[in-house]
């Protein structure tokens, strides 16, 4: 299901261009717009849905292995040390976008601090 109102909806179907990092039938990875450090990215569902507790097994048990992808992506691409997967889910804990999404951010030696 897809929800007119939603940005993410349309970045992750192509209707608003994006700078993707993969893609596939049921994902997008884009670059955040305003990242946390160099390579932040963020895993979009293609469907809707509202955070990542109404996301069906069948789609959410793809993210781990998806997200470390990008982790190590960006370790061999981009130097990083490490990473963080974060998952905003709620207004209280800090979910702006209410379409699910998985936060990777890359980690840097000269980098301290956890966002
Ligand atoms: P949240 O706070 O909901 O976990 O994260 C939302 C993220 O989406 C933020 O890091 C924000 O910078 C990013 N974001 C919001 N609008 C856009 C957009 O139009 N394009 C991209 N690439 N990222 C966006
Ligand atoms: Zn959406």
């Amino acid at each position: 299901m897809k929800d007119n109102n939603c940005i993410f909806c349309k970045i992750a179907n192509g209707e608003i261009p994006s700078s993707t990092l993969y893609e596939d039938d049921d994902f997008r990875v884009i670059l955040d717009i305003s990242p946390a450090s160099k390579g932040h990215a963020l895993i979009l569902p293609k469907e809707h849905y509202n955070n990542i507790g109404v996301v069906p097994n069948t789609l959410s048990c793809r993210i781990p292995e998806l997200a470390a992808k990008i982790g190590i992506a960006s370790q061999k691409a981009l130097g990083a040390s490490g990473y963080n997967i974060l998952v905003n889910t709620g207004e209280s804990a800090g979910q702006t976008v209410f379409h699910c999404h998985i936060h990777i951010i890359p980690r840097y030696d000269n980098e301290k601090g956890i966002l």
